[in-house]
């Protein structure tokens, strides 16, 4: 990327290192992905050593890379058959560590021997091994030190650079680095590049670092190099956090505002029209919860500039009554609204049921339709050509006011007459591009609302969903049943899974249905074995179950559902299900969305614990929709003393989906919540962590909003600049991916 920066600190951050360090030099830095000034400045040490305390040895764990610094025990030379080894123990005062050097070249033994001993004490660095059940380092970079921490003997370049840092004020960063490029050649790097860069004007005026309390940048970035004292080095990182917050939050926050600059269709309230229609025939009265929201979406679809919002709500909160309710406010305005699901399963059901709802409202096309009656019509992969040519006339000509549909709906031949909403549900499976592709099939731009109900901790909404107003749908309406939920250990209690299945029966008994779910369809799919776990067991599998149940549940009608299956088969088992001619389905996580089936009271769970906290939520949604309560059996044959089991006692003990959405994004890794593209090391957020740095985000986002009201053109080069160097970083991606 060659950017025009508007700002001299932009500039200068983001000259290429050759420029400061020499071809040679930027070369190696390169292939730890630094390229430029900004990069290598921005590359913070994993951690800081002390050097002139001893190093903790009993910390160590195999496979780390570690610089210790350690006084040196005893030094012996060691003879075998096939070479020579040098062996030094290493001690902190209280454990070991045995450091190996091994050459056949003797001489080059007798130059280490020689070095050791000339320190008391030295530091060490290397990767960290295990050898005869003890830890140890092998070929560790060193440099020994005398008892006032001074180096002794001769030292190379990189030895004395390695001293040098060590010893600056006692503190020493540890870069992530390569044997190509130790940590040592980094941290040279990089105060040479302080050096020639000087200070610099700061990007965040003095105002701006006041309200968010933190310091300049070219003091943090000194902080973070030339580190003086651990309590201002948690400052200069902070600040280097912020940064990174600041940038994410000013580039959603111009955005959202960008945004507003389009027009949308302005859906205006009309009474006597099908919405009206639709309220007086619904057979519950919505929530205080529902009301509002609706409320606040009927506000923003009335105002000429594209409403973004998220809708966010429990698993059977009734969002799709209130974006039902949208919809029909924009079919009453003469406009169309699509509706948008992840899969086939979903789009039929959503089908089935608005038309339902609407009875004759939605038979727009016969004679003796009311008035304000409109066609909905469903376009799925799996439509024949005959009613996908239906379709898509009527919804070309403008005829189908409301349009349900699958991916499918994304297709070029997919012509709307004049869309003006999209509603997208259950969002993450869905990403940006694809609401922008539905939403260009507007003349104008359309409305967008997006239903997920996956609870979102509000530091991910902030980021991930950051270009999106939310809404949340807190109440689940009153009358709805309770779902208990039991873990049930085969490991402690084997025979608790023959009362599992009595539990089944007995609800099938008793009029009701059964979802049992296994994390696999056959034994050839893939397992999650459980790390370290002795006693662990392959995982049930929906074909074995099928086979099981039909002994354990003599006379059932059991059904199953999964990935491998047609979209036809599916639609047609989910259909069979839903009017109750299957009694069990036996399911993968296929059913874990939106599939509403009120008379299913079981959900069983097998190998509870491969499955997430919040999958185990949403899968449990499932039941309990009608007014009979639910039973949620979540068995599992891990160890009780697991964090598998707590993680299943978490989920046994709450109903509360947001509670149970920071548990589990605390057991995420940062890669998982923001993708893959995350884990790599060129990532977007180098320092700032969405899981624990919900505060720092949650401010930034307020100075950034700030921000872009005092700046709403982008006049300001900061302004500009950081918003460039963040659209145009390859990782960002996932802003788009969203
Ligand atoms: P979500 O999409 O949020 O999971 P749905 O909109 O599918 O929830 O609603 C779940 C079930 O609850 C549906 O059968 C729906 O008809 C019903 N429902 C929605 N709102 C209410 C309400 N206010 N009172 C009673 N039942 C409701
Ligand atoms: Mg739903």
């Amino acid at each position: 990327m060659s950017a025009q920066w508007a700002s001299e600190t932009f500039r200068t951050l983001h000259a290429p290192l050759t420029q400061v360090l020499g071809d040679k030099t930027a070369k190696a830095l390169s292939t730890l992905g630094l390229n430029t000034v900004d990069d290598l400045l921005h590359h913070a040490p994993r951690r800081y050593l002390s050097g002139t305390e001893t190093t903790d040895l009993a910390g160590l764990h195999v496979g780390t890379d570690a610089a210790i610094v350690a006084r040196v025990v005893s030094v012996e030379r060691r003879r075998s058959a096939r070479a020579s080894r040098l062996e030094a123990i290493l001690t902190d005062g209280t454990s070991r560590l045995a450091a190996t050097w091994f050459s056949p070249r003797e001489h080059l033994l007798d130059w280490w021997q020689k070095q050791l001993s000339l320190g008391v004490k030295g530091i060490f660095v290397g990767r960290v091994g295990m050898f005869n059940n003890a830890l140890q380092m092998t070929h560790p970079d060193f440099v020994m030190l005398d008892e006032s921490a001074e180096v002794v003997g001769r030292a190379t370049e990189e030895k004395a650079a390695m001293a040098r840092q060590v010893q600056r004020n006692g503190l020493v960063g540890i870069y992530p680095a390569s044997a190509k490029v130790p940590t040592w050649r980094v941290g040279e790097c990089a105060e040479i590049v302080l050096d020639s860069l000087g200070a610099f004007e700061d990007p965040l005026s003095a105002e701006v670092r006041q309200q968010a309390g933190v310091m300049g940048l070219y003091e943090a970035l000194c902080e973070v190099h030339r580190p003086t004292d651990l309590a201002r080095i948690e400052a200069a990182t902070k600040r280097l956090k912020f940064d990174e917050a600041f940038a994410l939050q000013l580039v959603l926050a111009y955005r959202r505002r960008d945004a507003q600059v389009n027009t949308a269709p302005v859906i205006e309230p009309r009474s006597g029209g099908i919405l009206d229609a639709f309220d007086a025939a619904l057979p519950f009265a919505l929530t205080d919860g529902q009301l509002e929201v609706s409320q606040t979406i009927q506000e923003a679809i009335a105002s000429p500039h594209p409403m973004q919002r998220l809708l966010q709500g429990e698993v059977g909160s009734g969002k799709t009554v209130v974006a039902l309710r949208a919809m029909l406010a924009a079919v009453d305005a003469g406009y169309q609204a699509a509706l948008l699901a992840p899969t086939e399963v979903l789009a039929a059901q959503h089908y089935a049921t608005i038309r339902a709802f609407l009875g004759s409202a939605a038979d727009g096309n016969t004679l003796d339709a009311p008035a304000y009656a409109t066609d909905v019509v469903l376009l799925s992969g799996s439509s024949s050509a005959v009613a996908r040519r239906n379709a898509l006339n009527h919804i070309a000509s403008g005829q189908a006011g409301i349009v349900i549909g699958t991916h499918a709906l994304l297709q070029a031949s997919v012509e709307f007459a004049n869309l003006a909403l999209v509603v997208v549900d259950e969002q993450h499976r869905f990403g940006v591009e694809q609401r922008s592709v539905l939403t260009a099939k507007g003349r104008e731009h359309p409305h967008a609302l997006v239903m997920t109900a996956t609870p979102i901790p509000r530091s991910v909404a902030m980021t991930v969903f950051g270009d999106l107003e939310v809404s949340t749908l807190a109440q689940v309406p009153s009358g709805r049943a309770d779902v208990s939920t039991t873990v049930v250990n085969s490991r402690t209690h084997p025979a608790w899974v023959k009362r599992v299945w009595e539990r089944v029966s007995e609800e099938v008994a008793a009029g009701r249905q059964a979802f049992v779910v296994a994390p696999r369809i056959g034994a050839s799919d893939s397992d999650t074995l459980p790390g370290d776990d002795p006693l662990a067991q392959p995982s049930a599998t929906v074909e074995s179950l099928i086979i099981e149940l039909a002994d354990a549940l003599p006379g059932l009608k059991i059904g199953s559902l999964h990935g491998r299956m047609s979209a036809a088969e599916k639609t047609d088992t989910m259909e069979l299900f839903a009017r109750g001619a299957l009694d069990v389905l036996v399911a993968t996580t296929v059913i874990e969305v939106g599939v509403d089936v009120p008379n299913a009271s079981v959900m069983v769970v097998m190998d509870a614990d491969r499955f997430g906290v919040s999958q185990l939520h949403q899968l449990r949604g499932r039941i309990g929709r009608g007014a009979n309560e639910g039973v949620c059996l979540l068995v599992t044959n891990t160890d009780p003393a697991s964090p598998a089991a707590a993680r299943l006692a978490a989920v046994a003990s709450t109903r509360d989906g947001f509670a149970l959405a920071e548990l589990d994004l605390a057991q995420r890794r940062e890669g998982d919540v923001l993708g893959s593209s995350q884990s790599g090391r060129h990532s977007a957020l180098r320092l700032l962590s969405v899981i624990s740095d919900a505060d720092l985000i949650e401010q930034a986002r307020g100075v950034a909003l700030a921000c872009v009201e005092a700046d709403p053109q982008r006049h300001n080069a900061f302004n500009a600049d950081i918003v460039a160097s963040l659209e145009n970083n390859d990782a960002s991606e996932w802003l788009e991916r969203t």
